[in-house]
């Protein structure tokens, strides 16, 4: 503890509250027994660091949390003044007359991304594309492990949005449009929280984790905003209630099970198609939050609003304050005006119109949690795990998960891997941009170009891969003479965005941007071309694709491009799925797996391997295979006969060359040339069966 630090000014001898040996429950009715109205709504105060208006207004107000919010810079920078900062702050909640310390909460959604030299993590997108639960729950654990270490114990992740439309600026922070795989996914709770019970939280290792965003975020409508612009973050989702429950319910009754601490609604409406009620803002909706969230789903945590949102609840700010609080929120994220807040909630409480015992509930969930992760005995940082942040372990987490995000989209005549021996010509805007590959959300809110913390890019990673590190020549614009190369690697994709719908750069029709297109037309025109797309959300590549000898979806990769290389040099294969349905156009849009006349560029799931992935008899293909099909006959084979005989035709080249069932556990791994000629026999067969599709559509 800090030397200024008040030890136990109350006299613990008696209090059972301060009794570590006594169950949570006890803790809680004893310590609720103590606690003064003023004390209670301090409690559900979470005021924003930056926005205090005295320090004294910790212990004055007795807020129950602060927080670092995406849009409050400046935050210090280096781990070390993090602990330092948040020790001050615990220090100045022991100043309280029941010294509850403080629940400090930050948004960590691809590593500790406020902090510089941290180990940033792929996005959530990426991290779907690996299709392995194991690797993202060791990311977790990477992640609260840094977290915690800075004395942070409260983190605003992971967010559980379904994206339905990849215009949304948020895309990349959904592991995928597929509720069952944003579900699988969810083994990153297990991560950050440890055991699903809570007896892990109190490791100086571990956080507690909010699931975000409660529900709907990811499936408003484009164009569906208050103002009638196009702008769909914080829109309208609407859904009968049967998608409701499949699409975007079922990852939070997940979460749930997992024994997620917090939850964060949404600031999106729903609007619940066969309902009369119209759109509801999320942060009003009682029925979702008490009846269905609370009451049906179990949860036990509690829910903390998002940042300002109740503001955005009609009526005035009275209105607001017990609408959000009656609808079942716990603690209210102001961010800025908690002492307006503070003394509204104890005046609606007081006239009666917040009920006390909705208020007492309140306060217990969020107590309750404070206890499980051990702040009243160790409210200070445990600085000890100061030294793992970014340490080389936590690094090959990230690089790992890097390499398994990496979907291979085309890849004529095995153009990939590279030889470490081949002259390769690298271009395009992200092949050396470690800001862009981290994306938003990285240092700052809105990330930004260059070199805003510690990491690899791509081009330096590729020049470690390669035999010499001259045999890799590098030019952004694609503007060196391209002579005497085996092969053109271009890095395009998207400039860091967060929130909104993502239009920096490149607007919000997925275009990649001028720059972009010249660096591809240059370099597949003089030599046989590999392009990755460096981006939150897809791009659309149309006829170009024809150009391209290989496309790989990198999503935003974060700090470790050694991750990247090692798929392009062939020290690990391709393995990862598409997470999301890769449009082949912007009238398509919305476009998702399922959808009935479903005729994507790539589909969802779709991913080639590389040599050395199908140690599991070559599964791998296979499942490319059957996502491709699956589509096809559901959309092209009620309409064309042709579809279905291309489908079995494929089906059977690979049953050949496996020689046996496609899921025998004998079948042995393919050889390199087998490979290669079933990956291009597979895209071949995929090309055929779009092309049976749209002749069939056509007629
Ligand atoms: C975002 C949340 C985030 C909060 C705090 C909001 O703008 O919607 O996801 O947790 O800010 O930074």
């Amino acid at each position: 503890p800090p030397a200024e630090d008040p030890q136990v000014v109350i006299d613990a001898h008696g209090l059972p509250y301060l009794d570590p040996e006594l169950p949570v429950k006890r803790r809680v009715a004893d310590l609720l027994a103590r606690m003064t109205p003023q004390e209670k709504a301090g409690q559900m105060t979470q005021a924003e660091r930056n926005a205090l208006k005295a320090p004294g207004d910790i212990a004055g107000y007795g807020l129950g949390s602060l927080l670092s919010g995406g849009g409050s810079a400046p935050n210090p920078n280096t781990p070390e003044s993090w602990a330092k900062m948040i020790d001050g702050y615990q220090l100045r909640s022991r100043a309280a007359r029941l010294q509850i310390p403080l629940i400090y909460g930050v948004d960590a959604v691809h590593g500790h991304n406020n902090v510089i030299g941290t180990t940033i993590m792929p996005h959530n997108i990426g991290l779907g594309a690996t299709r392995d639960p194991k690797l993202v729950e060791r990311t977790g654990a990477v992640t609260a492990a840094e977290v915690r270490a800075t004395g942070v114990p409260w983190d605003f992740a992971p967010c559980l949005c379904v994206t339905r439309d990849e215009r949304w600026g948020r895309s990349y922070e959904a592991f995928g449009e597929d509720p069952a795989l944003v579900t699988a996914m969810e083994t990153v709770i297990r991560g950050m929280q440890g055991a699903t019970d809570g007896r892990d939280l109190s490791r100086p290792d571990k956080v507690l984790a909010t699931a975000k965003h409660y529900a709907g975020d990811g499936g408003t409508e484009f164009g569906s905003s208050s103002t009638g612009s196009y702008t769909i973050d914080q829109g309208i989702t609407r859904v009968t209630r049967q998608e409701l429950e499949a699409v975007h319910l079922a990852p939070f009754r997940e979460a749930v099970e997992r024994g997620v601490g917090s939850v964060m609604p949404s600031y999106s409406s729903v609007d619940i198609i066969g309902d009369d009620a119209g759109p509801v803002k999320m942060h009003a909706h009682a029925e979702l939050i008490n009846s269905v969230l609370k009451d049906r789903m179990g949860f036990e945590g509690f829910v903390i609003s998002d940042w300002q949102a109740i503001d955005q609840i009609p009526g005035d700010y009275a209105s607001d304050v017990r609408t959000s609080v009656n609808a079942g929120l716990d603690m209210i994220m102001v961010p800025t005006a908690y002492r307006e807040f503070h003394a509204t909630l104890v005046s609606e409480a007081a006239a009666g119109r917040i009920p006390m015992a909705r208020i007492d509930n309140a306060v217990s969930r969020i107590l309750e949690q404070k206890f499980k992760l051990g702040l009243f005995e160790k409210p200070y940082a445990d600085t000890s795990g100061l030294a793992r942040i970014g340490s080389p372990e936590h690094r090959a987490v990230a690089r790992e998960a890097a390499a398994k995000s990496q979907v291979l989209l085309k890849n004529d005549g095995g153009l990939l891997p590279l030889k470490p021996s081949q002259r390769v010509y690298v271009a395009g805007s992200n092949a050396d941009d470690l800001g862009n590959q981290a994306g938003g959300w990285t240092v700052t809110w809105q990330g930004a170009s260059g070199d805003i913390t510690e990491g690899t890019t791509v081009l330096e990673a590729m020049r470690k891969a390669a035999a010499t590190p001259g045999s890799v020549t590098y030019s952004k614009d694609a503007s060196a003479p391209p002579a005497g190369h085996d092969v053109g690697v271009v890095v395009v994709g998207e400039t860091p965005y967060a929130e909104g719908v993502g239009d920096v750069g490149n607007g919000h029709d997925l275009e990649l941007s001028t720059a972009d297109q010249a660096a591809i037309d240059t370099v597949c025109a003089a030599m046989r071309c590999v392009v990755l797309v460096v981006s939150g959300r897809p791009q659309l590549i149309g006829d170009r694709l024809d150009r391209m000898g290989a496309l790989v979806a990198s999503w935003l990769p974060g700090t470790e491009g050694d991750g990247v290389a090692d798929v392009l040099y062939g020290k690990r294969p391709f393995t990862g799925q598409l997470p999301v349905t890769w449009p082949r156009s912007q009238q398509q849009l919305p476009v998702n797996v399922g959808d009935a006349a479903y005729d994507p560029q790539f589909p969802y799931g779709w991913g080639l391997t590389t040599p050395g992935a199908p140690a599991d008899g070559g599964e791998s293909v296979l499942r490319a295979l059957a996502a491709a099909a699956k589509v096809l006959e559901k959309t092209g084979a009620a309409r064309s006969e042709a579809a279905r005989a291309l489908a079995t035709k494929a089906r059977s080249i690979v049953q050949r060359r496996m020689g046996t069932h496609p899921t025998a556990a004998a079948a042995k791994p393919f050889a390199e040339a087998d490979h290669l000629v079933l990956t291009g026999a597979l895209t071949d067969a995929f090309g055929k069966f779009t092309a049976a599709y749209r002749a069939a559509a056509a007629r």
